[in-house]
């Protein structure tokens, strides 16, 4: 008998209909002799829709409400699944996430899980009970409710099979497995079979959603291996594990593309000694990361220092950075919200040479001109206009020999 933790997302709950499929799943591997413990996002587009109501009554909605307003999808597809469960003569349980409880810090829309006590959950499986828990949620000390960031239920799968040394962790979402970019948008992207916790950490930090980067991060901390596969067949998905030597050999083994990143340019600002300390301290004190950052060559003494910003925290890093620049005499502040981070990932660049050259040999030649570039050992990524994320994402694809 196994311990199994399944998670679902949401287009994979979303419609009744649906939900009988995912029960009909998850009945399927109890009888096959299991222990059970699912994690399920809210119906699509639910958070979406509260997301939407939030902005709506105000530009800067309150960050404790926020959280109890988006964490509601996921009570309403909790309980639809037990229900199910229980119509077809099983027993299940919905939990919220207070209720287990998963236990996080207070960094509110962005909370990370801290801890979670496994004595409820294993007492309920004891007595041949499925459970079920509402993904993206936790409690802080406190006792507020918390949510993990968008995408947030492969986190609460992931870390829910770690706190129970579960044996198999499976994410169940709308494709077939990790492929060597969106299926979506590039028809000619391949599955993989197996890759490594590290190429798809940067995979899931540039914008492959297909997993939230945290619930890789909790992968490979307590090396839980994580089978990403379709709710909607039964073939096998991608396994994300350990590095070994096989993976190594492929040079890049995929594309991803983020359209979630702002830039703002901070113009003509007098180039001194710690300025760009000045510029980024106060956002990283509204805890509002940054990503790219380039500095342009003085002129003058003065210069322009750009970075981008998840697009979720632009009001606000726009707002303090426009106070910053006019306390350091900045010129002016621009913005550009019509730009895409494209990255290409892969072990095998650590030993090439001639990747990046590659890289914008491909882009040229379509006249795509790259604004902004970042590199580390295992991914270049290029900030472009929006307009040409489609075509970015395809060229490099062929190039890099992943369409064969
Ligand atoms: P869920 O609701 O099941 O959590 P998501 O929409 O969050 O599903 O993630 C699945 C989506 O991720 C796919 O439909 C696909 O468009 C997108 N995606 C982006 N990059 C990749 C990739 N490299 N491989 C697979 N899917 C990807
Ligand atoms: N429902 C949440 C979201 O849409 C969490 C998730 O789906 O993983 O972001
Ligand atoms: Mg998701």
């Amino acid at each position: 008998m196994a311990l199994v933790v399944q998670k679902y997302g949401g287009t994979s709950m979303g419609s009744i209909e649906r939900i009988r499929n995912v029960a009909k799943r998850v009945a399927k591997t109890y009888d096959a002799g299991n222990d059970m413990v699912v994690v399920v996002s809210a119906m699509s587009g639910e958070t979406n829709k509260l997301v939407a109501l939030a902005n709506e009554l105000s530009e800067f909605p309150d960050a404790r409400e926020y959280d109890v307003l988006v964490a509601a999808g996921e009570q309403v597809s909790i309980a639809l699944l037990a229900m199910c469960l229980k119509s077809m003569g099983y027993k299940a349980k919905s939990y919220l996430g207070f209720q287990i409880p998963i236990m996080t810090d207070s960094s509110y829309s962005k909370a990370r899980i801290e801890e979670i006590p496994d004595n409820k959950v294993r007492a309920d499986i004891k007595e041949g009970t499925i459970i079920i828990v509402a993904g993206f949620q936790g409690v802080d000390a406190s006792g507020s409710i918390t949510t993990l960031g968008r995408g947030g239920s492969d986190t609460s799968a992931v870390a829910m099979a770690a706190a129970l040394k579960a044996d198999v962790c499976e994410i169940f979402t709308d494709v077939d497995g990790v492929y060597t970019t969106d299926p979506n948008i590039c028809k000619d992207a391949k599955k993989i079979e197996r890759i490594s916790y590290e190429e798809m950490l940067e995979l899931a930090s540039l914008g492959a959603k297909v997993l939230q980067i945290r619930s890789v991060e909790f992968a490979m901390k307590y090396n839980v291996d994580v089978h990403v596969r379709s709710s909607f067949n039964e073939n096998l998905g991608t396994m994300v594990t350990k590095e070994d030597k096989e993976m190594e050999a492929v040079l890049v083994s995929g594309i991803a593309y983020a359209k979630d990143e702002v830039k703002i340019a901070v113009m003509q600002v007098p180039d001194r000694p710690g300025i760009a300390a000045k510029i980024l301290s106060p956002l990283s004190e509204a805890n509002i990361s940054v990503d790219m950052i380039v500095q342009n060559v003085s002129e003058d003494g003065l210069t322009d220092f750009t970075f981008t910003v998840p697009q979720a925290d632009f009001k606000k890093a726009l707002s303090i950075t426009k106070e910053t620049a006019e306390a350091v005499d900045a010129k002016e502040v621009l913005c550009d919200e019509n730009v895409t981070k494209v990255s290409i990932v892969g072990l095998g660049m650590r030993s090439h040479a001639g990747v990046a050259t590659k890289m914008f040999t491909a882009l040229a030649a379509e006249g795509i001109n790259i604004q902004m570039i970042s590199t580390s050992e295992i991914k270049i990524s290029v900030v472009v206009d929006a307009k040409y994320t489609e075509l970015a994402v395809r060229v490099l694809h062929d190039a890099f020999g992943l369409s064969k």
